[in-house]
């Protein structure tokens, strides 16, 4: 029954046992008294579904490695990842031929996969910002300051305030889905809900609205 996916865990705050499933796994949390017992029991009962829980949502689920020789999205196409070598291109990543190639710098210390990540960071900067500009000027809306970071469970938010958060993750996505999450970040500078008048505003904005929403839910890739 035990399988290396499941760990267990006791918790101070927890009030009752409790199983979350997720592509990483299968953590069952209790209260800090729970005898062993009373925690297998509950492993037991539930285990059936926990377990099915779990691979459906990992069958699916792709780990991006940072090795040459790996496919890395971009935009929403795949690209070979490989380590080249160049002189006058020292520390650069770029596209080339289908395939994504990284120069290290030379006496960088810095792995494969730093040099990717922050190339993915500075690209999705870039799309961001431009695309925020092109759909604030099409909606007559305006926005503060716009930041692109690491956050795990959001696409993007929107403050009060107008200070928009995006994703770095978005520049591995098609397109439409990067513009998608833009242009619902700048309807919420109109509508701070997710009202009629908002879907409306937002409908008119971008043309594959239902299909981006399932492509985010679906999203299932994972940076090692
Ligand atoms: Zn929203």
């Amino acid at each position: 029954m035990r399988s290396e996916h499941l760990t267990i865990s006791r918790h101070r705050g927890a009030r009752c046992i409790r199983a979350r499933v997720s592509p990483e796994g299968i953590r069952v949390t209790a209260p800090v008294r729970t005898p062993a017992a009373a925690i297998d029991l509950f492993v037991q009962t539930h285990w059936d579904h926990l377990q099915q829980t779990f691979e459906e949502l990992s069958r699916h689920m792709r780990h991006i490695t940072w090795e040459p020789g790996s496919q890395v999205p971009y935009l929403g196409q795949w690209y070979e990842l490989e380590r080249s070598c160049g002189a006058c291109l020292r520390g650069s990543v770029g596209i080339r031929a289908e395939k994504l190639v990284v120069i290290p710098a030379l006496g960088g210390n810095r792995s494969l996969g730093e040099q990717v990540a922050a190339w993915y960071r500075q690209q999705a900067k870039s799309h961001i910002f431009g695309r925020c500009s092109h759909y604030a000027r099409e909606m007559g809306v305006s926005y503060e300051a716009i930041r692109v970071k690491d956050q795990s469970t959001r696409w993007g938010s929107c403050s009060s305030r107008g200070n928009l958060n995006f994703n770095w993750k978005l520049v591995t996505m098609p397109p439409f889905v990067l513009d998608y999450v833009v242009v619902h970040e700048l309807a919420h500078r109109r509508h701070l809900n997710h009202g009629a008048e908002f879907w409306t505003l937002v409908q008119r904005h971008s043309s594959r609205v239902e299909e981006a929403r399932a492509y985010l839910k679906s999203y299932n890739l994972v940076f090692a």
